[in-house]
């Protein structure tokens, strides 16, 4: 049994079953043993592949998106953030992209929320020279203008989940059985945030909500709303809930999520309409990726990348426009939600809210 998985017993043993969200928070950012603490996951030979690590187009067009956002609302001194770097990937590539826009490096200053220490030590490698400013979150950044990207952030956050029963929820919990971690049901119970759902929802239903998501939602809205500025959202998921889309996924397999706690990244589906309702500033519509990156002309980009290519690399090269693009790939599973100051511009690649939505 690993350290964590020995962890987790004793506090069940202890305290009774635990929310998905406390078993999430555990096995990512548990300070020794969690997924995200002890290594860097990302990549071919590690867990999972995210689209600014399958081509540098993606970084690009985003920080194109966000220099136009930025030259639309009158090019103030401001905060440059990402949520969740990764690798430094996105926005290496976003601030090359962003270097061509004169005066628009000179007035960010780039600030790194993330929880690793061990991507944050990978981040500084590439970003270094750039001087960023780590957080461990969005509170801690300063108060002014915030243009900002989160890409595979939310996902990360810890989930809680709850099936309809009767006129309350039960709420579905991590415990133990035959020495095995094992999921398990509380006996029902009315809970205050989904009183309003209860005449809405059929008996049995599993919903899943994130309050840390809403969170930083609303922390990132009432910053653009008052200093300005704007925020590109990517991630998997759809408006609303989606049903049971807790997974783990280890060396880009999905495994199960109790058998190898802090050995496999945990996500879920994120419900991109409670993001919307928690930020207290415009949003525009949700648009699937593979829209966002065509609007922004990837296809043009990667024609011009094209050119210097051949063999292998010209061919590794038009896979990686698929992927990131294609319907049956992550075009349409990926959305993109953005945030804006109530009537500015919304960032190119994305569509002004239908104001009935709002
Ligand atoms: N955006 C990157 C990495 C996605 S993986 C990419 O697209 O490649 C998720 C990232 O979020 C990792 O950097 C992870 O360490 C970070 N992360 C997860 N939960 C976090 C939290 N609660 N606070 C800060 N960072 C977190």
């Amino acid at each position: 049994m690993t350290a964590l998985a020995e962890i987790l017993h004793r506090r069940i043993a202890a305290e009774g079953p635990m929310s998905i969200a406390e078993y999430m928070t555990l096995c990512l950012l548990h300070p020794v043993h969690g997924y995200y603490t002890t290594r860097d996951p990302l990549g071919a030979d590690g867990d999972f592949t995210t689209a600014p690590e399958i081509s540098q187009m993606f970084g690009e067009l985003i920080g194109l998106s966000l220099a136009q956002s930025w030259i639309d609302q009158g090019r103030p001194d401001f905060v440059l953030a990402e949520l969740g770097p990764g690798r430094g990937t996105l926005m290496n590539d976003a601030t090359r992209a962003m270097g061509a826009v004169p005066g628009m490096l000179e007035a960010a200053q780039i600030y790194l929320v993330e929880a690793s220490p061990t991507l944050r030590a990978r981040q500084a490698e590439v970003l270094g020279g750039m001087s960023p400013i780590w957080v461990d979150s969005l509170a801690d950044l300063p108060e002014a203008p915030l243009w900002l990207v989160a890409n595979e952030f939310f996902d990360a956050l810890p989930i809680r989940q709850f099936l309809r029963a009767g006129e309350g929820w039960a709420e579905r919990v991590v415990g133990q059985s035959d020495g095995h971690l094992a999921f398990g049901l509380t006996e029902p119970a009315p809970v205050a945030a989904l009183a309003h759902l209860v005449p809405s929802t059929p008996e049995g239903t599993l919903i899943e909500t994130c309050s840390p998501a809403q969170g930083v939602a609303a922390e990132l809205g009432r910053r653009i709303a008052q200093h300005g500025g704007a925020a590109l959202i990517i991630d998997y998921g759809d408006n609303g809930s989606a049903g049971n889309t807790f997974q783990a996924v280890r060396a880009h397999e999905k495994v199960s999520a109790l058998a190898q706690p802090g050995q496999a990244d945990l996500t879920a589906h994120v419900d991109f309409s409670a993001l919307a309702q928690a930020a207290p500033c415009a949003h525009t519509a949700l648009v699937p990726q593979g829209v966002f990156l065509e609007t922004l002309g990837i296809t043009q980009r990667a024609r011009r990348l094209a050119q210097g290519l051949a063999g292998p690399a010209l061919e590794a090269h038009i896979a990686a426009h698929r992927r990131l693009t294609h319907p049956s790939e992550m075009g349409s599973l990926f959305k993109v939600l953005g945030f804006v100051p109530e009537g500015a511009p919304v960032p190119p690649g994305l569509l002004a809210a239908d104001l009935r939505e709002r």
